[in-house]
């Protein structure tokens, strides 16, 4: 205050606003404020905070001492403060607890400064306490998160890394096993270090954007291995800022357990190859590429020649083997670049990238013809198999894997019936060809329903007496638009489609009841030949197949004669001999057909129950005058004499023929010379006129 001022009423207007404000302002901070008298200890002013904390009002409070606010005890403890304050003029904090009845003791922060006068001597002391309580409470609630965090950083058996602004500030034992590092090698480096470098970016744009998410990346180990790797990032508070903190999740089995599931999907079990699911896709890829590139693409269907009966003959495990040898001979041939596929049974395709020329693909199969072709053990067995193959070209056969696989197969089919172990470029006429026989197959299929078939008939003459010895039954097919077709015209598709068996069944009781009733009107007592088929002969059931239609028909085991080819000898050496035996047992005759076109071992003939040989019509053909057929015929005729058999001579057309056969030692003939194949009604009428 001013004294050289007139007191007046505005002065003391002017006080009293002061004070006022004075008191407002104090009894709103946010702490408790009070004033001590050095003289006497006791209270000159408090702020109503100050004297609501000791439980009075600002009015009681002032003149009381220091012990009667604080009580004795708490004085007593602060007094060396106090002294301090006013004998040193210099402030004091200090923290202590405040006890009030029925509470809790609260923490509390004291300032002491001193009050000084003109002379620099304190008169007193001003008094600022701040409730800690809060901040007691967030301490300690911090604390024990960082402590609960920690505790679980450790306990956990997942990677956990802590980084702040892209570098690192933590990490768990976990993590560092992972990475192969110790906790100082990593801390402060950059977190991308880490991570496998073809997932930095990403990784970088996660980290930049702040993102709270989980993705899968990989991580780097220390030695360089990639581990992929499950990230889950969150942003936490930790030592007091604000973090990223990334659980790092090694999914490395879960990886395995998928690719393991991709594998299986996509790849044939027996051999590892692609399967077709792998092969249409990769495939599709290969020609996208070659399209714009502007280059050609080559397809290869292999199957392998007679697999079946390599399967049949020494048993799937034999088979199997067989398969993963040829598979790998198959792969060792080709380029790595190069797509090798198993469609399942014995077929592979390849397709050869790169712009093959035609040569290529020619010298390429033929490599593979050679290392398929190669001899193999299976089952103790040595085992020979050779491929055919069918070639289809990009673009100009087909702009996608399905028409050139159509049209490799188609290819392939050429190849077989070009005599196995050939390579068949496609052509489109084999496309036409192919829908022909596919329409073919389907006109057989009802054929057979409707029994479209008839039986013309052939004699076989005695050449010594023209004695009637035999008659073939050969079948015809009576085709409502095409007339009458012959067996070399369908037998080989319907023995390729299995529509075989039903005809053969067919020609057998036609036979049978034939052969019945020329024996019983005495038309002819001869046997009636039956000619079998491969697929036929091999079926297990076949003996008794034979034995069911000899009873359904009435006949007897001799009125029937079985002409098998010399491949079926050759098949399955114990086997045959045993079915034969049974047949003869029965009484049935049995034949050698087309006798001199394969390869019978005499070996093997020796030991067979056989009662015919009929050479075959090609070696006729060219008699008398062609010395080598003349050579032969005339070695399958002393053959047969040594053997005990008897020889019939197919085909023979003139009497030259017949007189050359006659001379040396034939028994019968077979021919156009004697007799052509007659439907059923003339057969009957030539017998009779006999
Ligand atoms: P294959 O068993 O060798 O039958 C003899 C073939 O020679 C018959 O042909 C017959 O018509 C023909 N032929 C007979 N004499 C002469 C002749 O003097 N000169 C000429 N050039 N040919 C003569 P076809 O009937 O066309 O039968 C062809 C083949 O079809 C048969 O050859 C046989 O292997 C098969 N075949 C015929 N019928 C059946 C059958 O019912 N089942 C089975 N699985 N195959 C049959
Ligand atoms: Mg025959
Ligand atoms: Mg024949």
């Amino acid at each position: 205050m001013n004294p050289h001022e007139p007191a007046g009423q505005d002065v003391l207007r002017a006080l009293a606003e002061e004070l006022r404000q004075f008191r407002l302002l104090c009894n709103n901070v946010p702490a408790a404020l009070a004033y001590f008298e050095r003289e006497g200890n006791t209270c000159g002013y408090a702020n109503r905070a100050y004297a609501e904390m000791f439980g009075r009002t600002e009015d009681s409070i002032i003149g009381l001492t220091v012990a009667e606010v604080i009580g004795e005890e708490a004085a007593a403890v602060i007094q060396p403060q106090v002294d301090r304050v006013v004998e040193e003029c210099v402030a004091a904090r200090y923290e202590r607890h405040l006890r009030a009845p029925g509470a809790d003791a609260r923490p509390i922060e004291v300032h002491l400064l001193p009050h000084l006068d003109d002379a620099g001597k304190a008169v007193g002391a001003f008094v600022l306490i701040s409730d800690l309580t809060r901040h007691r409470r967030a301490d300690a609630a911090l604390r024990e998160s960082e402590e609960r965090l920690g505790k679980f950083m450790h306990a956990s058996a997942e990677g956990i890394v802590f980084h702040k602004g892209g570098f690192i500030t933590d990490a768990n034992p976990p993590l560092l096993e992972l990475l192969g590092y110790t906790l100082p090698e990593m801390m402060g480096r950059p977190t991308l270090d880490f991570v496998a470098p073809e997932h930095r970016e990403r990784v970088a744009a996660v980290i930049a954007a702040g993102d709270e998410i989980s993705y899968d990346s990989a991580v780097q180990h220390r030695d360089g291995t990639v581990i992929p790797v499950q990230f889950i990032v969150r942003t936490m508070l930790f030592q007091g800022e604000r973090q990223r903190m990334t659980i790092v999740r090694d999914i490395r089995d879960r990886v395995q357990a998928q690719a393991r599931i991709h594998h299986l999907a996509h790849h044939d079990a027996l051999t590892g190859l692609p399967n077709r699911l792998a092969f249409d896709a990769r495939a599709q890829e290969l020609l996208t590429h070659a399209a714009a590139c502007g280059e050609g693409v080559a397809l290869l269907f292999i199957d392998l020649d007679e697999f079946k009966r390599v399967n049949d003959s020494l048993g799937h495990q034999a088979g199997d083997v067989l398969l993963q040898t040829v598979a790998q001979r198959i792969t060792d041939t080709v380029r790595e670049a190069d797509l090798v596929a198993r469609f399942g049974g014995d077929e592979f395709v390849l397709l050869l990238a790169g712009d093959p020329s035609p040569q290529a693909v020619q010298a390429v199969a033929a490599k593979l013809q050679q290392a398929i072709g190669a001899p193999l053990q299976a089952q103790g067995a040595s085992i020979c198999v050779t491929p055919s193959i069918g070639v289809a070209l990009f673009p100009a056969h087909g702009h996608n894997p399905a028409a050139l696989i159509k049209h490799a197969d188609t290819a392939m089919y050429q190849a077989k019936a070009q005599g196995r172990a050939h390579v068949c470029f496609f052509e489109p006429a084999m496309a036409a060809a192919a829908m022909a026989e596919l329409a073919m197959e389907s006109r057989l299929a009802q054929a057979v329903r409707e029994r479209e078939f008839v039986l013309h008939f052939q004699p076989q003459m005695a050449l010594a007496d023209g004695a009637l010895l035999g008659v073939e039954a050969l079948i015809r097919w009576q085709h409502p638009q095409r007339g009458l077709v012959g067996p070399d015209d369908f037998m080989p598709l319907a023995e390729a489609r299995r529509l075989i068996l039903p005809i053969s069944q067919w020609v057998l009781h036609e036979a049978l009841q034939c052969a019945v009733r020329w024996h019983a009107t005495g038309l002819a007592r001869v046997p009636v030949a039956v000619n079998l088929s491969t697929l036929q002969f091999q079926d297990p059931s076949f003996v008794h197949t034979i034995e069911l239609a000899l009873a359904q028909a009435g006949a007897r085991g001799p009125m029937l004669e079985l002409e098998l080819t010399e491949r079926m000898l050759m098949d399955d050496v114990a086997a045959v001999q045993v079915a034969l035996r049974r047949l003869k047992a029965l009484g049935v005759v049995i034949a050698v057909d087309d006798f001199g076109t394969g390869y019978t071992s005499l070996g093997h003939l020796k030991h067979l129950p056989l009662d015919r040989l009929k050479i075959d019509r090609s070696f006729i053909t060219d008699l008398p005058g062609d010395s080598g057929s003349a050579a032969i015929a005339g070695a399958i005729l002393q053959l047969g004499r040594s053997l005990g058999l008897q020889v019939v001579a197919e085909g023979v057309e003139t009497a030259a023929q017949r007189d050359w056969v006659g001379a040396h030692g034939c028994d019968a003939q077979q021919g156009l010379f004697v007799c052509p194949p007659l439907p059923l009604v003339d057969f009957e009428h030539w017998l009779r006129a006999r």
